[in-house]
Order: structure tokens, then sequence, then C-alpha cells
């Protein structure tokens, strides 16, 4: 929804037209400690606040309770299963609805909430006049058994879905550890202080003090693994009518998750945990692999080689505004300028670049093992023999070669017609017609292993024989591109999705990722990477 500014008419409400507001219940203070560690224990990150106040002060003497206070209270990136009883019986139909908009954070996020017939760890009442709240994430399981740790004040069948929505995701969000969104600091600060103790003593009920610890105390941004802005129309803010704002614009609370919250649920319960970020440089355009090591690209041309430290190991190879590809190769590095000239690197940074060819017709460069090879704009092929600028040997002159790509000992070209052929030697006549299909778009190779790509994102394998010789591995037409490395097979999606071959073709793909960022993935050997459109770099750890 936008953010609009609340017409006079609408700035004060009429007695009960406010929407019923939420709180988020504290334990009894004699259990803020215990239940800190807990929430300590069950998730170590849930301390990181506090150690960070406690290095900062080391001399300052902080009430234990306070101390607890800067706890988050999250279940911890492994995801969310909470099974879900009912205290007051209500029918069958009620219950899934209540469960059904409970999961719509497992949308994103990886969390689940099951039904049990009784004593669950989230344990629903429909209590009359006691309102909506529930307990923060792990503090819920301090609640002694038999006891309410959500209430739905009054919900039933026959309450308005919009309040499903907004309430019981509302509310689940709590469960799952989600602050109120609202007590960023950035909000807080536009509230009206006296106004809005006046409003909700007399719209909610509220002591002062209610008051003040339920809507004016900012979080700790340090406490929030969040955005960097608060978010007025997160699930998680309330509404806060214009009359209370200090500005008088009306803060319009959210009323279903938004897709900050989904991004938000998704970064602490990740769906696909195995991925280890390993750069976040907004300037990355590319990333290659080979023989262990991963290579990154900027926009201006740097060239940095991964050396094994996430984010800080990066130790950058060269800096030139020409280079416009990098190809790795076991433990070859080349890099081509957008003036044809190639290069590959001899191990010294900077300086150590030797130059192999100086030719404007070059448009791309393909490698495998420690063999290179060259495609010009008119579909000339030449491979490397190993003597800078003369040691290139012709082996064809098509023009409707449109791609190389080399494989063990060998190379292979795709047509713009489709056709694919492997180099068998010898130059210029020893090519072998390996399939002739219009939709083709596309070929890899790795190893040993040829794929091909359609343009209706079908998948093939060759197996060995000519133009007969191709197993059909998926067809989709979502795959965008395809990875391959030391025998395994990985396509990625046009939503981002990655998936894995697994066997057998066709059903056998396991989704290994789901993130709308990732813009191309890339194999070498045993390892996977992946480049997000924002820059970072992924690891595969599964
Ligand atoms: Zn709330």
């Amino acid at each position: 929804m936008s953010s609009t500014i609340v017409s006079p008419a609408a700035e004060t409400p009429a007695a009960g037209a406010a929407p019923e507001t939420c709180t988020i219940k504290l334990l009894p203070q004699d259990q803020w400690t215990a239940a800190a560690q807990q929430a300590t224990a069950i998730n170590p990150a849930n301390g990181v606040a506090r150690h960070m106040l406690q290095q900062a002060m080391p001399d300052i003497v902080i009430p234990v309770e306070h101390l607890a206070l800067l706890t988050a209270k999250y279940w911890g990136k492994g995801g969310v299963r909470l099974t879900v009883s009912f205290l007051d019986n209500p029918p069958s139909d009620l219950r899934a609805r209540i469960l059904s908009h409970m999961n719509a954070w497992n949308a994103t996020a990886n969390v689940q909430f099951v039904e049990t017939a009784s004593n669950g760890q989230v344990r629903i009442a429909r209590t009359p006049g006691s309102g909506y709240w529930s307990y923060l994430g792990t503090d819920i399981l301090s609640i002694p058994s038999g006891q309410a740790t959500m209430n739905l004040d009054s919900f039933s069948m026959s309450t308005g879905d919009s309040e499903f929505h907004r309430v019981v995701r509302h509310e689940t969000g709590h469960t799952l550890g989600f602050p109120h969104e609202h007590m960023r600091s950035q909000i807080v600060a536009r509230i009206d202080r006296e106004k809005a103790i006046a409003y909700f003593m007399a719209t909610q009920g509220w002591s002062r003090d209610q008051v003040i610890a339920q809507v004016l105390t900012p979080l700790d941004n340090s406490a929030l693994i969040a955005t960097a802005q608060a978010d007025p129309t997160s699930i998680m803010c309330y509404w806060l009518p214009a009359s209370i704002m200090a500005d008088g614009v009306a803060v319009t609370g959210g009323t279903d998750i938004n897709a900050l919250d989904a991004q938000f649920a998704s970064s602490v319960y990740p769906k696909f945990a195995n991925w280890q970020e390993l750069d976040n440089n907004p300037a990355t355009v590319d990333i290659a692999a080979g023989g262990g090591n991963l290579y990154q690209m900027h926009n201006d041309g740097r060239i940095w080689k991964y050396t094994g430290t996430p984010l800080t190991g990066w130790l950058e190879l060269d800096n030139n505004p020409a280079t416009k590809k990098i190809v790795a190769a076991g433990a070859n590095l080349y890099q081509l300028h957008n003036t044809g000239r190639i290069w590959r690197y001899t191990g010294v940074p900077h300086t150590g670049w030797l130059e192999l060819d100086n030719n404007p017709a070059t448009v791309d460069i393909a490698a495998a093992g420690n063999d290179l090879y060259q495609l010009h704009h008119d579909g000339r092929i030449w491979k490397y023999t190993g003597t800078p600028h003369t040691g290139w040997l012709e082996l064809d002159n098509n023009p409707a070669t449109k791609k190389i790509t080399a494989g063990a000992g060998t190379v292979y070209q795709i047509h713009n017609t489709g056709l694919i052929w492997k180099y068998v030697g010898p130059p210029h006549t020893g090519w072998q017609e390996l399939d002739n299909n219009p939709a083709s778009v596309d070929i890899l190779a790795a190893g040993n292993d040829l794929y091909q790509l359609h343009n209706t994102g079908r998948i093939w394998k060759y197996t060995g024989v000519p133009l007969t010789g191709w197993q059909e591995l998926d067809n989709n037409p979502r795959t965008k591109a395809i990875a391959a490395g030391n025998g395994t097979l990985y396509q990625i999606h046009n939503t981002g999705d990655i998936w894995k071959y697994v066997g057998p073709p066709l059903t056998g793909w396991q989704q290994i990722d789901g993130n709308a960022a990732s813009a191309r993935i890339t194999a070498a050997d045993f390892s996977l990477y992946q480049l997000h459109n924002s820059g970072l770099i992924w690891r595969y750890t599964g």
C-alpha cells in the first residue's frame, strides 16, 4: 500500500473507529534474565547487541534486567517449526483459517506452524476484552503450559478477512521474534508524546507507563537485524493517527505482509541456508571460477582474486578500464579487452600479465585446462599454441559461428542457425556435426560433458551419438542459463531460483536457492557460485 496523508476528517476517528491495536506481552520482570539466557542458548545471535554494548562501555554497570531487554528473541537461522494449539475449542474451519494466515510467513521464510490437539508451543486464546497480543519469539517458551502465548480477541468465522491479514499475521510476526516497526527511532521521533499518551489511554485503556513502553520507547537499531529505514507500511507497524504525530502525518500502518517484511523474514529465517557470502560490492559485474579459485570483475575493469577470507580477503590483480571479460580454467586466468587484446595472469598482481594476442577482431575467448581459444566477429576460431601473438592456429572460418565453448581437450561451436559442432581435427575440415535444432541458443562444455539450452528452456545433455544422442534433462520456460562443474549441472531461472540436477531427467531437480536478486551462476570443479545484481557473491556450501 502507498503512504497516504490522512484527510482532516479521518484525523480524529469516532470512538471505536480506531483499529484495535496490539501489545507485545512482556514476561514478569523476575524472568527476564533467565529468558535472555534461554534466547541466547537457542540462537547465539540474539546476544549480539548486548555484547556490543558491554564492549563499548566496559566500565558502566548496566542493571542485569536492562541487559536482558537488549537480547533479541529470534529462533535462529535453522528456521522455525512450532506446534499450535487452541485454548477455547474453536471450530475446525476457524482453526484452519488462523493457521493458514500464520503460515503466510512461509511464502519467503523457513517458518512452519503445525496444529496439534493440545499443549502446542504456541497457544492461542480468543478472550474478549483482552485485546490482540503475543509474547515475543523465544519468550513463549517461558509461559506455563495451559496459558495463552497469543490472544486474538473475539476472532470468529464472521471476522472480516482483512482482519485475519492485519492481526493474525502481525501477532504471528511477534511469535517469530519481530518487534514493532513503529518502535524504530525514525518513527518514534515523529510522535507527539503527550497526545499519544492521552490517545492510547482513551482508546486502548492503557496506563501512562504502558503507552510509554508499547509506543514511545525506541528500539536500539543495533538490537535489530533489520532494514536500514523504518517501514511505515510494514505488517509490524501500528496505525498511528495524524492527531498524535508532531508533523500531522499519519503512519498508515501495515495491513498485510509487504515486500520488505517478506524479505526481512527470509533473511532472519532463510529457506536456503547453504550459502556463504564472500563479497558485497555493487561494482562487481562478473565472476569466474577455475582450479579451485574464484575471481571477480568490476564495472571499471578491476580484477580481484579470492584468497579465502569472506568480504576482506580479495586481492586486486589488475586495474584496467579496457577489461571486458575474465575467464578461468584450471590454474589459468585470462582477460579480454574491448580492443581485442588477450592477457594471461602469471602470478604478480598488476604487472604480471602476459599479452597473448592483440587483434581488434577478437570478440570472445574460451578456455579449458591449459587450452585457450578465441573467436572473431567474423566467426573465425583460433587455438593458442604457446607463442604470444604469432602462436595462434586457425581451426575454422564460418560466419555463422556465434559462440564457442571449451571442454576437456576440445572445443565446440554453435551457429546462429542452432547447428552444434565438435572439433575433432584437422583444422577447417575436422568438425563433427552433433546437432541441428533451430531452437538451440546456447552450449556449455564442462570436462567431457556437453549441454545445450533451447529458447524454450529445454536442457539437453550429449550422450555421444551425433544428432540422436541427446537426453532431455529439463523442460522449463523459466530457465535462463545453465552452469556445470565436475559432472554436476545447475540452472538459474528468470525468477532467480537456482536448481541442481540430481537425476532422473525432468523430475530430478533440487531447488537450492530462491532469491530474486540472483543474476548469474558459475560452476567449476566442485564449487558453485552466484552473483546478485547488487554485487553480492555467494558460494554454495550444501
Ligand atoms: Zn504488535
